[in-house]
Parts: C-alpha cells; sequence; structure tokens
C-alpha cells in the first residue's frame, strides 16, 4: 500500500483532485489517501495558510498529489508553492509539453519537456522596498542550484536517448547572474559529448516556439522564464488543461499541473482534469507503477482521440465529471 499525501488546494483544485484520485483508484493501486489542505479556503476557515498537519503529512509520506493552491494578499507569504518548493529543496521543476492525438492544435508532434529550476531566481520573490521609496527584487543565482537542474535536464536527456538540450537565458544582457547560470550548464554538458547543447536567448526562444516548435527536445532554464515558457508552450498543444508536472526534489516530490486554480470556472464542473491525472501518472511512474502509469495515459489517450469526450477548453461540452468517468471507463 501507498501513503500519498493529497493536497486539493483552491478554485479548481477540490474537483480535479477528485477527478485524479478517482482515476487512480480505478487502476486498482492500493493508496492511502492522506487528504491536508492549505491555501485561501483554509485561511478564511482558519486563519491559519498552511496547517501543521500539511507539513507533516509531506513529511511523512515523501509523495504528493497537489492541487493548485492560491495565497491571498496580506496573508504572510508572497506563495505557498514556493514556500513548498524552497523549504522541501524541491530544485527541479519537470513539465513535459506532448502533443495529444486528437486535439485540435496549430502544431503536430510536439515532444519536449522544460527542466525549470525551482527554488531560486526572481520567481524567489525576494523583494524589498529601499529607503527611497523605490522597490526592488533579487535574482540570486547560485552555483549548486544551477549546476544540478542542468544535471537533471542532461541526466533525463541521456535516459530518453535526446539528442540536444536547449538552455534559455538573457545572458547577453543580465550578464552576471544568466551569464553564470549559462556557465554551470555549459560545464555540466561537458559530461554529455553525445548531447548537443544549443544556447537560445528567452526572447529568441519565444519566437522560435511559436515559429518552430518541434526543434526543441528538452529545455533548461531558470525559473521565471521557466514559468513562463510553460504556459507559452501549454498554449502550443491545447492548452493549460492539458500538461502536467512534477517539482522533484532528493527525498520529497510534488506532482502537480501548471495550470492554476481558474477561479473563472472554479465550481462550475467545467475544469479539464487531464493535466493533474497526467501529472500523477508522472507520480506512479516515479514510485516504480509504470504499468498503471500507462494504463492511465492510454485511457486518456482514448477518451480523447476515439471517444471524443472533450471538456470545453477542448472544444467539447463535456463537464469534469463526465470526462472523469469516460477516462475511468477506459481503464482496463
Ligand atoms: P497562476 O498564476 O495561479 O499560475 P494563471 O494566472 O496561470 O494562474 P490559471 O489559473 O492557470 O491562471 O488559468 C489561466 C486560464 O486557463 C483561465 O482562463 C483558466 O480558466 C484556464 N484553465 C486553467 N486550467 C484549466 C483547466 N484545468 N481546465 C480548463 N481551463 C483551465
Amino acid at each position: 500500500m501507498y501513503n500519498i499525501t493529497l493536497i486539493p488546494g483552491d478554485g479548481i483544485g477540490p474537483e480535479v483532485s477528485e477527478a485524479t484520485k478517482c482515476v487512480i483508484n480505478a487502476t486498482g493501486l492500493d493508496v492511502n489517501w492522506e487528504t491536508v489542505n492549505a491555501g485561501k479556503k483554509i485561511f478564511e476557515d482558519t486563519g491559519v495558510l498552511v496547517p501543521d498537519k500539511v507539513f507533516k503529512s509531506i513529511e511523512k509520506n515523501k509523495i504528493v498529489l497537489k492541487g493548485p493552491i492560491t495565497t491571498p494578499i496580506g496573508s504572510g507569504f508572497s506563495s505557498i508553492n514556493v514556500m513548498l518548493r524552497k523549504k522541501y529543496d524541491l530544485y527541479s521543476n519537470v513539465r513535459p509539453v506532448k502533443s495529444l492525438p486528437g486535439i485540435d492544435s496549430h502544431f503536430k508532434e510536439i515532444d519536449l519537456v522544460i527542466f525549470r529550476e525551482n527554488t531560486e531566481g526572481l520567481y524567489a520573490g525576494v523583494e524589498r522596498e529601499l529607503p527611497d521609496g523605490s522597490f526592488e527584487a533579487i535574482k540570486r543565482i547560485t552555483r549548486k542550484a544551477s549546476i544540478r537542474i542542468a544535471k537533471s535536464a542532461f541526466e533525463y536527456a541521456k535516459k530518453n536517448n535526446k539528442k540536444k538540450v536547449t538552455v534559455v537565458h538573457k545572458a547577453n544582457i543580465i550578464k552576471l547572474t544568466d551569464g553564470f547560470f549559462l556557465n554551470c550548464v555549459r560545464e555540466v554538458s561537458k559530461d554529455y559529448p553525445d548531447i548537443e547543447l544549443q544556447e537560445v536567448i528567452i526572447d529568441n526562444m519565444c519566437m522560435q516556439l511559436v515559429m518552430n516548435p518541434n526543434q526543441f527536445e528538452v529545455i533548461v532554464t531558470m525559473n521565471l522564464y521557466g514559468d513562463l515558457l510553460s504556459d507559452l508552450c501549454a498554449g502550443l498543444v491545447g492548452g493549460l488543461g492539458l500538461v502536467p508536472g512534477a517539482n522533484m526534489g532528493k527525498d520529497i516530490s510534488i506532482f502537480e499541473a501548471v495550470h492554476g486554480s481558474a477561479p473563472d470556472i472554479a465550481g462550475k464542473n467545467l475544469a479539464n482534469p487531464i493535466a493533474l491525472i497526467l501529472s500523477s501518472a508522472m507520480m506512479l511512474n516515479h514510485i516504480g507503477e509504470t504499468n498503471k502509469a500507462e494504463i492511465i495515459v492510454k485511457a486518456v489517450m482514448k477518451t480523447i482521440f476515439e471517444d471524443r469526450v472533450l471538456t470545453q477548453d477542448l472544444g467539447g461540452k463535456a463537464t469534469t465529471t463526465e470526462i472523469t468517468e469516460a477516462i475511468i471507463k477506459n481503464i482496463i
């Protein structure tokens, strides 16, 4: 039996988490779900943003499936998501972006993975007010964090027979921090002589991605650029409802979709649960349940491609419940 921490989160989080839990249970995997919650709703109900039992559960189970969490302004944290990534040193944010057959999008056969440094850089939100009333944000880039994310990307490329890793930066302008990150990636690349290192400046990368995304296989970049490129890449394959993710540390891993809490559609049974369901397949692969992971991915594919059960974001009419039931029916 697996003990897994489930954090439903806010907005569409509870809906997509419940759907994902049902899909995993339908595979017959023996899971003891330990459900704890944090974020906006918990704060409104209890005055506490992250109850202690959340930390205890994460530290005990080490494997977490998480919905999007909203951090209310003025609650003492800039972001609970960032805090969890830093606290548990979940340094590697892995986001596979893949075209799914049956999804109407401009490009076909996109198959790339973004490796986003997850603990530092501008996205870490270290900011301060200066005596003259201006504000500054601190972009700290360390050797330790840069080397290990580069290693994650190259190791993935090696294991998956990828020929090229693309490092994305702005070192021509932001010379010290981005330049240092770039040099760390170059250093790591020397240990992988069979894999090409391609260096692309972030603005050019945005253009390249919307013109010819199929040229990319593995992308490695800093925290904020990784955040932006993830949404851009999601748009290339049909939207945020489809793209999964994992926050990987040495001992603890948190699996969550790229999307946020989508307050515009929350509570309406409209959310597409596929992004979190595919995140859960990444989780099953991580714990060694590769067969079950494959069953889930195949069930999702069949639901979209053959059954044509699609939520609104994919141009269909199915509700969260209907698409979940269709996926469960395809689990054999
Ligand atoms: P955050 O800042 O928390 O990352 P965001 O600003 O990126 O959030 P999202 O909450 O991800 O925004 O939503 C962006 C848009 O995508 C919204 O219109 C939302 O409805 C849509 N969206 C996001 N996730 C889904 C989903 N799972 N199913 C359908 N639509 C979604």
